[in-house]
């Protein structure tokens, strides 16, 4: 498989946040958002087979969490085998996703992490409507928010799709939107959504997390 990077630290994003967790970054990305803070993944750092990946994964025993990110790791057809394997192993697997690669064939156990693209991030249009229906309970559903414009395309999708039942988090682009100007506008609301704050950036900055 096509990799960026395979590392551990704690999960910075989602209900997961503040865990430790292993990261599996494969390389390569369909889309190209105006805010993507990993352009060092659209290009493979290096090639291993899923063996590899385990025991590489393994090495951080006990960790029981990993998260399977990119780029887009649907792209390769191989990260449902892992996915596969890592839950025989009784691994929590999250998957980052973009959403714009059919979600059918990811096995139920997997917690998918699914990003609506918002306007600004002008890949509005790459989102695969169809994979609503594959949505479950454990699933999450995170909008980047960059203005009010997205805060409001956003509360508009979530009503049209009933999207609300799932975890919803709303993400404030990094040094775009105000974290507190984004907490007001959810507040606001009373609904049950999530501000989902990049941990990981408020305590390393740009230099490590996912
Ligand atoms: S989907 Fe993710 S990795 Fe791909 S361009 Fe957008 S933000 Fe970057």
């Amino acid at each position: 498989m096509e990799l960026s990077e395979i590392f551990y630290s704690l999960q910075g994003e989602s209900s997961y946040a503040g865990l430790p967790c292993v990261f599996v970054r494969l390389a390569g990305c369909n889309l190209r958002c105006t805010y993507c803070d990993t352009k060092y993944a659209y290009e493979p750092k290096f090639l291993l087979s899923i063996d590899e990946i385990l025991k590489k994964v393994e090495k951080y025993y006990p960790v029981k969490l990993i998260e399977i990110t990119g780029g887009e790791p649907l792209l390769q057809a191989d990260s449902i085998e892992l996915m596969k394997l890592l839950i025989n192993k009784k691994y929590d697997v999250l998957l980052e996703t973009n959403n714009s690669i059919s979600l059918k064939d990811i096995p139920q156990e997997v917690i998918k992490i699914v990003d609506f693209k918002t306007p600004s991030s002008g890949m509005c249009n790459s989102i695969l409507w169809d994979n609503i229906k594959y949505f479950n309970g454990n699933d999450e559903l995170k909008f980047v928010i960059a203005d009010r414009q997205d805060f409001d395309w956003s509360l508009g999708i979530i009503n049209k799709y009933d999207l609300i039942k799932h975890h919803i988090l709303f993400s404030p682009v990094y040094e775009k939107l105000d974290r507190k100007e984004l907490a007001e506008w959810i507040i606001e609301t009373k609904l049950p959504i999530r501000l989902n704050i990049q941990l990981h950036k408020l305590l390393w900055g740009d230099s490590r997390g996912a």
